[in-house]
């Protein structure tokens, strides 16, 4: 079973909360006990579980993702290979546990989608196994 929704970027890198969207598919596919698959269709960006309390830690996130960015020079003709490197070492899919009909994320933890070459629309799918 899978839902998707769209979300829009703002900026070239740019990390946005989507819990509420994925915990909003969860609810409405309906299936108490499985695996929830977030997933993002994308080579320019990623998705990831991280702290959602302390604002900083995705400020300091960012800051530390652009630092990785090796100094080579690309060849690829489309200026964005950072992006793409990016999207790789993160990863484009994160699974979550679904227990008594709710993700079974931690207290701290939240959903986010990484923009890597925005501003763009951006699409973001939901899959649940039970
Ligand atoms: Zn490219």
């Amino acid at each position: 079973m899978r839902r998707a929704f769209s979300i829009r970027t703002t900026g070239r890198t740019e990390i946005q909360l989507v819990t509420d969207q994925v915990k909003d598919a969860v609810r409405e596919i309906g299936i108490a006990e499985g695996l929830c698959v977030v997933y993002t269709p994308h080579t320019t960006a990623a998705i990831a579980i991280n702290e959602d309390a302390d604002p900083d830690v995705l400020t300091d996130l960012t800051k530390a993702l652009e630092k990785l960015v090796p100094d080579v020079r690309f060849k690829h003709g489309e200026g964005n290979s950072d992006a793409h490197f990016l999207s790789t070492l993160v990863g484009v899919s994160v699974t979550i546990p679904i227990e008594n009909a709710n993700l079974l994320l931690g207290r701290w933890q939240g959903i986010y989608f990484l923009e890597f070459d925005g501003p763009r629309t951006r699409t973001v799918s939901v899959h649940v196994v039970g």
